[in-house]
């Protein structure tokens, strides 16, 4: 099936719903979004000659342009390439030329940033930005229906983040989506036609893929008008429109329980806050829960699997009697409905309950492939299991526990040490803003461990309180041998903290 199909089905079911809003504005029904984006479909095929299967890329801040585009892009049976709007100029070149993209949706902000690389991506014959005539004169027409897709076909090429080395494109095709948006009614939540999502984080990213779930449920797709995640602004947005999903990276969520306009919200303004896309320090989510109640769900997952991995539901949240309450808290939950997770040795064989090794996963939200890159592809497909490279191990009762990343993992003395554990304790500090864990090239112990420590502002803790709070909560040799204070920790354009760049200042 099309992916664009949900948009056609929630136009019959729901022809009046409001599917856009910009702020506090109603943009579009379902029933005028079907229309535009079934006339901008007439106009990639005819006047621009796209044809299916061709790459249509956008650079956007987040807008409702962003979801007109994406699906007349799917509606034509073309492909969407996401670009994050934070990206520099030379990795949208990297995109572009990798993608062959023919076609590039912009904001205005970055319109300067994509002509600048135009004449270095030989396949980009157009660039439309939308708040010109020329996207305005695509809404202009007949209306074309949705293209006949395969379930294989390409939809959305996902470039990873690429913390280590070139982004890959993880291509998703119109099953994979298919298959992430029923997961979600399985394992997150099933909301009403008429609540909303907030997009708040990039729409090239978490944020953009829940929109299939928004669009399946003819919720209200809502996009802050400063294109930005501002707390107040979002509050008020919550305030404004019933019962809001919101997608959020954990050092937002954060950035939301700091905030003194976290106690505005009325109980029932957010339904659901899914957070994932890194770990989520279990001091923050107990405040969190404090804070806005039984909303919190996790989602594991990553480009190549998108958002469905495991899951660590609202009942768990709310479950503080159970003796392992915070245990859970700090896992990422349970396998998804609609994907097999195990954890493997080196030979992909399974290793005992509790027992650490790399995460692999099978089922029909896994990819196809890497774009354009068969080396990536078959390093990460194996045997139609997908090879997470994040570290893990199962509990008794099914709860995985993400240590990090395999290449994120310490060895000191011959001992696996996950920094993860360490961060968990340091930020149960007062005075820790937030923190990271890291290995140095020690010759004798192989590795020593270096905490680098951001305060909160006016606040005040030395290495010997640390060392004493590591020596109260874990294994003396998992201690840090070297704090090291600065003002903040490198993230690349999703939050991710940037522990490669952390590494080249020891
Ligand atoms: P991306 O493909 O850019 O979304 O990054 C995916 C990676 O983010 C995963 O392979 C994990 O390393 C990390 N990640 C995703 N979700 C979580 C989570 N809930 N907890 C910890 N790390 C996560």
């Amino acid at each position: 099936m099309n992916i664009a199909q949900l948009l056609v089905k929630s136009a019959l079911e729901y022809p009046d719903a409001i599917a856009l809003a910009r702020g506090e504005t109603p943009h579009l029904d379902h029933r005028n979004l079907l229309r535009k984006v079934s006339v901008m479909a007439t106009h990639l095929h005819h006047r621009m000659k796209l044809v299916p299967g061709d790459r249509v890329a956008f650079a956007m801040t987040n807008c409702v342009e962003a979801i007109e585009t994406m699906y007349a892009i799917w509606h034509a049976g073309l492909c969407a390439v996401p670009m994050n709007a934070k990206l520099h100029p030379r990795e949208f070149a990297f995109i572009l030329q990798n993608s062959g993209a023919r076609l590039c949706f912009v904001t205005s902000d970055l319109a300067e940033d994509i002509a600048s690389v135009k004449d270095d991506c030989p396949a980009l014959e157009r660039i439309v930005d939308v708040s010109t005539r020329d996207y305005g004169f695509m809404a202009v027409g007949d209306p074309v229906l949705a293209h006949d897709a395969a379930p294989t076909d390409p939809a959305w090429l996902f470039y990873t983040s690429g913390t280590t080395g070139r982004p890959k494109g993880a291509t998703l095709s119109h099953r994979n989506l298919l298959a992430m948006t029923l997961n979600y009614f399985a394992d997150v939540d099933r909301p009403e036609p008429g609540h909303s999502i907030i997009h708040v984080a990039p729409i090239s990213h978490g944020s953009g893929l829940w929109n299939f779930p928004a669009m399946a449920r003819a919720l209200t797709q809502v996009f802050p008008e400063s294109g930005r995640y501002d707390v107040p602004e979002m509050v008020s947005l919550a305030r404004r429109w019933p019962q809001a999903t919101i997608f959020l990276a954990p050092t937002m969520v954060k950035r939301l329980i700091e905030h003194p306009a976290v106690h505005d919200l009325r109980p029932g303004d957010i339904r659901t806050i899914s957070y994932g896309g890194a770990p989520m320090y279990v001091s923050d989510l107990k405040k969190s829960i404090d804070l806005l109640g039984n909303v919190m769900v996790q989602l594991y997952g990553q480009g190549e699997a998108p958002m469905t991995i495991t899951h660590l539901s609202r009942a768990v949240h709310a479950d503080r009697d159970h003796p392992r309450w915070e245990q859970r808290l700090a896992s990422a939950g349970l396998a998804d409905a609609c994907v097999e997770v195990r954890v493997v040795d080196e030979d992909g064989k399974p290793v005992p309950t509790g027992e650490v090794g790399e995460i692999i996963c099978r089922g029909d939200v896994v990819m196809g492939g890497y774009w354009d890159n068969p080396e990536a592809t078959s390093r990460s497909l194996r045997d139609g299991w997908l090879w997470t490279g994040d570290v893990g191990a199962f509990d008794a009762d099914g709860f995985l526990t993400l240590k990090d990343r395999s290449k994120d993992m310490i060895i000191s003395g011959g001992s696996n040490i996950y920094p993860r554990e360490i961060e968990d304790v340091l930020n149960l500090h007062p005075a820790v803003l937030e923190c990271s864990v890291v290995g140095k090239p020690h010759p004798e112990w192989g590795e020593d461990v270096v905490a680098f420590i951001v305060l909160r502002e006016g606040a005040r803790a030395t290495p010997a309180d640390l060392d004493q709070l590591c020596l109260d909560n874990i294994a003396r040799f998992k201690r840090p041998k070297d704090y090291r204070f600065i003002d903040a920790l490198p993230k690349n354009n999703y939050g991710k903290i940037l522990k490669t760049e952390l590494r080249t200042k020891l």
